[in-house]
């Protein structure tokens, strides 16, 4: 299959076709079942052909699929007041996935400052290793040179500065500044939380300035980190959010939350989908808060994380040559390897078990939130296994 095929080269694909899935288990087409702690990049938060999940996609497609956004939409209604009940947001966006969601946000930012009178706001704050998506803005947004090289002038707008450095903040803030755009926790760049208190400091900066807050927590949403949202961790709101990933369940799509006064300048023909909002993916992101919102929970969430966090942290005592570092909040984990990722990666896949690649030689370990602890156990198992493999090949 590796060779002639019709689909674009973008992607390094490792040589698995998966049919079907069981909570945390992918199976193949020839089989063989896999121990998906990849979940499809942090997107399946349910994991794999959840009963509500499909029970709610099912009944919806014997309704509706699409009406587009020329009509009223009561999906979108429900899903956004239950969204904003549960969070600082006044008002919610609908998209179909998380860069637009972010390109959401970042529209939103601009055309507030637009609105007050300022058009020469303009000006993100970003960080260094962020990831933000691979829309022309959001590479622009990201800043990794990897994305941007060969396609065009970088868009202009937005000032990166190191990862945690707050004096650079101050000094990248100018009369162009419209916000600063950050993830809680960097997944692509490495699973790496931002300190809380540097989160805090942020919101400062920005209400002393004039500034908006915007969060990226399309990966640390929706229960990922043990919270409904990362940032409840740090004690602060955002002015903007974007999320989308775990808010699908696999289903695609995202959305862009903001209170009210940062969301003043989105009037009537500014912004627009035609798919964004679909009673399709609403449906299955109501489906999504039916459990998620659910008693216990988030609580689940967070003892599934310890439990993995000890795990982690003891096969690092016992492996120092192979692992660097755990790192991660709640079920958003990531072990820094020593050798080459890409190899700890194939060797945990030998094991019959998923994990990600992400930045700083890390392996991100992201299982659906609905795993249990014999799962993890099972997880940790397969890992050291593949751990024992490096070691006597080395
Ligand atoms: C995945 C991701 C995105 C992009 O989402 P897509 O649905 O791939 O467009 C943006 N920001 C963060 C933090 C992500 O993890």
């Amino acid at each position: 299959m590796a060779e002639a095929t019709p689909l674009y080269d973008s992607y390094s694909r490792a040589p698995l076709r998966f049919e079907r899935g069981e909570g945390v288990w992918l199976i193949a087409e020839n089989g063989e079942r896999y121990l998906d702690f990849a979940a499809g990049v942090a997107v399946n938060s349910l994991g794999h052909s959840h009963p509500h999940l499909v029970e709610t996609l099912k009944a919806q497609a014997e309704k509706l699929w699409h009406t587009s956004n020329l009509y009223e939409a009561p999906g979108q209604e429900r899903l956004a007041s239950r969204l904003v009940a549960n969070t600082f947001a006044d008002k919610v966006f609908f998209t179909n996935s998380g860069a637009e969601a972010i390109e959401c946000a970042i529209k939103t930012a601009r055309r507030y400052h637009f609105h007050k009178g300022h058009p020469e706001k303009f000006h993100i704050i970003t960080f260094d290793g962020a990831f933000h998506g691979r829309t022309t803005a959001t590479i622009a947004a990201g800043g990794n040179e990897k994305y941007i090289e060969g396609f065009g002038p970088k868009a202009p707008g937005f000032d990166k500065v190191p990862f945690g450095d707050l004096d650079a903040v101050k000094a990248a803030i100018t009369e162009a500044t419209a916000g600063i755009l950050i993830e809680p926790v960097q997944g692509e760049g490495g699973v790496r939380p931002v300190d809380p208190e540097f989160l805090r400091a942020l919101r400062t900066i920005c209400d002393d300035h004039g500034l908006l807050l915007l969060l990226d927590e399309v990966q640390s949403g929706v229960g990922r980190t043990g919270r409904l949202f990362a940032h409840e961790w740090a004690g602060i709101t955002p002015d903007i959010m974007g999320i989308a990933k775990g808010i699908g369940g696999g289903f695609p799509f995202g959305a862009c939350l903001a209170t009210e006064e940062a969301a003043s300048g989105m009037v009537a023909g500014t912004h627009g989908s035609t798919y964004g909002g679909n009673p399709l993916a609403m449906a299955v992101g109501n489906a999504v808060l039916d459990v998620v919102l659910g008693d216990g929970f988030l609580e689940h969430v967070n003892d599934m994380s310890l439990v993995f966090r000890q795990g982690l942290e003891s096969l690092k005592d016992r492996y120092p040559d192979e692992i660097v570092e755990v790192r991660g909040q709640g079920l958003l984990l990531g072990i820094k390897a020593k050798r080459p990722v890409a190899d700890l990666i194939k060797a945990v896949r030998a094991e019959h078990m998923l994990g990600v690649g992400a930045g700083d030689n890390v392996m991100r370990l992201v299982p659906p939130l609905t795993v249990t602890a014999d799962e993890i156990r099972e997880g940790l198992a397969r890992i050291e296994r593949a751990l024992d493999h490096l070691k006597a090949a080395a």
